[in-house]
C-alpha cells in the first residue's frame, strides 16, 4: 500500500480509482476435508484472491506453505496486478494458497488436497474468470489435477484454466526457465543504459535454484563474467576471473549444493552481496538487501530475479550511490509473461514453438523495460516507484474505460 500510495502521489491518481485499489475485488475461504492416508480427515484452510480484473481475468499462482495467511495472499494477489499491468498482458491480478506443510503429505493426499481446493472454488475460476498458476511448492502435475477436477466439474475442456501445467498437458514451451530468461532480456537493455559490454562484465548471483541457475546459464552463454553464486549452504567466488558455469551446473546436480565447487574460496551470502561486481542479482529470499548492508553494495546494477529482495528502507540508499535496481515486478516479470503466452495458446488450440515463444517474450520485456525508464527519467524517481507508476497508470485507464 505504501508503493501504491507513492504511484498515486506521483500520478495524482484519481482518489476513487486509488480507494478501489487499495481493497481486494473478491476473497474465497474454503475448507477442505482431505482423506488421509491413516483413513482420519484432515481438514485444510484455503485461499484465492481476486484482487483486480479490469485488464483481464485474475492471474496468480497457488501457494501450499504452513506460513500462508490472508494478509500475505492479498499483498501478493496486489503485486501480480502490478506485475501483469508492467509487462501490458492482458490479465488482472490474484493469488492463491493452502496452510499446509506439503512435505508432511504422501502424493495421494496431495493430490487429493488439490483437487478438494478446486471443488471448493471452481464456480470462481475459468480461462475467462481467474486462471491460477504454481508457485511455492505446488508443481506441473498439481497443475494437472486442477485442470482435471476442474473440466470434471464444469462438464467441459477448459485447458486455459490454469498454467504451468507439463508440456503434454497443454504447457508452453519455454515456461521453465522463462522466468530467467525475462530476467536476462531486461538486464540486456540496462547493460546498454550504464554502458557495459557484456564480455567485460562480471556478475554475481544469490539463489542458484529455478531461477538463479538458468540466469547463470543463460548469462554465461551470452559471454558474461559470472564470478560468484550461492545456495542455502553457502557461496562460492572463482579464483580465476569466473566460475565455468557447466561445469558448476553438473557438480551442483551430483553434490545438491555450490559449495567446495573446485578452484573458487568460500564466500558467505552476505560477502556475496558486497562483491565489487558490475551487476548483482539477487535470484533467493526476500529481504536480502536492506538498510544495513545497501551502503555496502558496490555492483551499478541489481536485477531482482526474487521477489522482494531489497526493502523499501534501502531503495533510496541505492539510488543515491546512484546503483540502478531492476524490480522485481519487472525483472521477474517473464515467468508470469510466459503464462500468459501458455494460456493464450491454450485457448486458441495452437501450441507455439520455443523460437516464437521467445522472441514473444523478448519483445514484452524490452518494451517493458524501456516504458519503465522513460517514467524514471520523466519524474526523476528509482526505477521501482517508475514501475509502480507505469502499473498504476495502466491500471486506473482500464478501470475508468
Ligand atoms: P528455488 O527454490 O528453485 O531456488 C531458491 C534458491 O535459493 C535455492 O538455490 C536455494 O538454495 C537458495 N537459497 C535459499 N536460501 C538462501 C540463502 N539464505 N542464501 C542464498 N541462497 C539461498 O526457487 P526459484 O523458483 O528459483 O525462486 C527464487 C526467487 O525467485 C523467489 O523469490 C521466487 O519468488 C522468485 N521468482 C521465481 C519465479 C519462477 O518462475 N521460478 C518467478 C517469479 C519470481
Amino acid at each position: 500500500m505504501t508503493q501504491l500510495q507513492k504511484a498515486a502521489d506521483i500520478l495524482q491518481l484519481d482518489a476513487n480509482i486509488h480507494a478501489v485499489l487499495q481493497h481486494p475485488k473478491r476473497v474465497l475461504t474454503v475448507a477442505i476435508p482431505v482423506r488421509m492416508d491413516s483413513g482420519e480427515t484432515k481438514v485444510f484452510i484455503g485461499y484465492r484472491s481476486q484482487y483486480n480484473d479490469a485488464r483481464g481475468p485474475f492471474k496468480g499462482g497457488i501457494r501450499y506453505h504452513h506460513n500462508v495467511s490472508l494478509d500475505e495472499v492479498n499483498a501478493l494477489a496486489f503485486w501480480m496486478t502490478m506485475k501483469c499491468a508492467v509487462v501490458g498482458i492482458p490479465l488482472g491480478g490474484g493469488k492463491g494458497g493452502v496452510i499446509v506443510n506439503p512435505k508432511t503429505l504422501s502424493e495421494g493426499e496431495i493430490e487429493r488436497l488439490s483437487r478438494g481446493y478446486i471443488r471448493g472454488l471452481y464456480k470462481y475460476l475459468g480461462s475467462d474468470q481467474d486462471i491460477p498458476a504454481p508457485d511455492v511448492y505446488t508443481t506441473p502435475q498439481i497443475m494437472a489435477w486442477m485442470r482435471n477436477e476442474f473440466e470434471t466439474l464444469v462438464g467441459h475442456a477448459d485447458p486455459g484454466v490454469i498454467t504451468g501445467k507439463p508440456i503434454e498437458e497443454g504447457g508452453s514451451e519455454g515456461r521453465s526457465f522463462s522466468t530467467a530468461q525475462g530476467g536476462v532480456y531486461v538486464l540486456q537493455e540496462a547493460v546498454k543504459k550504464v554502458g557495459l559490454v557484456p564480455e567485460q562484465t562480471t556478475v554475481a548471483i544469490q539463489g542458484f535454484g529455478n531461477a538463479g541457475s538458468y540466469m547463470a546459464k543463460i548469462l554465461h552463454e551470452l559471454g558474461f563474467k559470472i564470478v560468484a553464486v550461492s545456495d542455502s549452504k553457502g557461496g562460492v567466488h572463482a579464483l580465476n576471473g569466473a566460475l565455468d558455469i557447466p561445469k558448476l551446473l553438473a557438480y551442483k546436480e551430483q553434490t545438491d549444493s555450490v559449495t567446495n565447487f573446485p578452484e573458487t574460496r568460500v564466500l558467505s551470502n552476505e560477502e556475496l552481496l558486497e562483491l565489487q561486481v558490475d551487476v548483482l542479482v539477487p535470484a533467493a529470499l526476500e529481504n536480502q538487501i536492506t538498510a544495513d548492508n545497501a551502503d555496502r553494495v558496490k555492483a551499478k546494477l541489481l536485477i531482482e530475479l526474487a521477489n522482494g529482495p531489497v526493502t523499501p528502507d534501502a531503495d533510496p540508499i541505492l539510488m543515491q550511490k546512484g546503483i540502478i535496481s531492476v524490480p522485481d515486478i519487472l525483472a521477474n516479470a517473464g515467468g508470469v509473461t510466459v503464462s500468459c503466452f501458455e494460456w493464450q495458446q491454450n485457448v486458441r488450440g495452437e501450441h507455439w514453438s520455443e523460437a516464437d515463444v521467445l522472441s514473444k517474450l523478448k519483445e514484452k520485456m524490452v518494451e517493458s523495460f524501456n516504458a519503465v525508464w522513460e517514467r524514471k527519467e520523466k519524474y526523476s524517481i528509482d526505477m521501482r516507484t517508475a514501475a509502480f507508476v507505469l502499473a498504476v497508470e495502466r491500471v486506473a485507464d482500464a478501470m475508468k474505460k
